[in-house]
């Protein structure tokens, strides 16, 4: 059976470092970093999730900035609320919880934050980064990919990558994530012919698609590496998008949901702000 990749381990890891890291630039700058969340109306997840990254930060000695505005606000008031971050020195990430509101344009508002405080990496401007391979703040789940398989040595030099789902949040941003580190890239999405067949030629396998259980045993070859980034919630519990107890038995490595990707996106996130407030200071 696979080996199990254990995300809450690899992401207290990343935490600790991070917050060694910022420790050293506070005593070498005399400034904090400060990450500002926004939230806006009161959606329960949405808020458990805010909650969650503000404590993080704390721990991390990082700056918890946090505006929660009513579900009401408009789009005006909004613009003005990110125009002042983007102006404030204290603050050196800006996370706009999503989603917002449906009386609100969230693309138009992701774009008005300055590409130096985009901790998301949501951007166009981030996004265009990433592709170019400069310096720039890259999506904080595809990090967590990248980081999980450094942490476990797994080769992508000329190895076969198949990822599995297209979005602009995960399957995009790994595309260029994998290519920099030279692997062999492969993009499946809704309208692949045949799924396993190409999934089964992956090394590394990532599936990043929302559908329980889509990934099994027969679209896996011995030995991958299978990175789950699915988060369904069905009535039994969290489940990802790789059947786990088919493809454990099939795998080298393998994440569990949950334990896997979910905890690192808060720990890069935490790192994408410590390397924001150094963006901002030509670092
Ligand atoms: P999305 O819905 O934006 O994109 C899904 C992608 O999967 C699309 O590109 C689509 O083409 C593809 N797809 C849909 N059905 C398919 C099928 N039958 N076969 C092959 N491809 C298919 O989703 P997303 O935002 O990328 O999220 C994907 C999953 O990852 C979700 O379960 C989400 O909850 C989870 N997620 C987890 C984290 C985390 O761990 N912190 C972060 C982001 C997303």
């Amino acid at each position: 059976a696979a080996t199990l990749i254990d995300g809450r381990a690899v992401a207290q890891r990343v935490r600790e470092q991070v917050a060694a890291d910022v420790a050293v630039f506070t005593a070498e700058t005399g400034d904090q970093p400060g990450l500002a969340t926004v939230l806006v109306g009161d959606d329960p997840a949405s808020a458990v999730y805010v909650a969650n990254k503000r404590r993080a930060c704390v721990a991390a000695g990082i700056a918890d900035l946090h505006a929660h505005l009513p579900a009401d606000v408009s789009q005006d008031e909004l613009v003005a609320h990110i125009q002042k971050l983007n102006a404030d020195p204290q603050v050196s990430g800006i996370l706009l919880q999503l989603p917002v509101p449906a009386h609100l344009d969230a693309n138009l508002l992701v774009e008005l934050i300055s590409p130096d405080k985009d901790v998301d990496g949501l951007t166009a401007v981030s996004a265009g980064r990433l592709a170019q391979g400069v310096p720039g703040l890259r999506p904080c789940t595809p990090s967590g990919v990248i980081e999980l398989l450094d942490h476990h040595d797994v080769e992508l030099q000329g190895a076969e990558a198949v990822i599995v789902g297209r979005s602009d949040l995960v399957g995009k941003p790994l595309i260029h994530l994998l290519l920099q580190r030279n692997a062999t890239v492969t993009v499946c999405h809704s309208r692949t012919r045949d799924l396993p067949a190409v999934a089964r030629r992956a090394d590394v396998l990532v599936a990043a698609v929302g559908v329980p259980r889509l990934i099994g045993a027969d679209a896996v070859k011995p030995g991958a590496t299978v990175i789950d980034v699915g988060i369904n919630r069905l009535e039994e519990g969290l489940v990802g998008d790789v059947d786990f107890d088919a493809v454990r038995e099939v795998a080298g490595l393998i994440t569990p949901v949950p334990g896997g990707v979910g905890p690192m996106t808060i720990a890069l996130l935490l790192r994408n702000t410590l390397t924001a407030a150094r963006l901002q200071r030509g670092l």
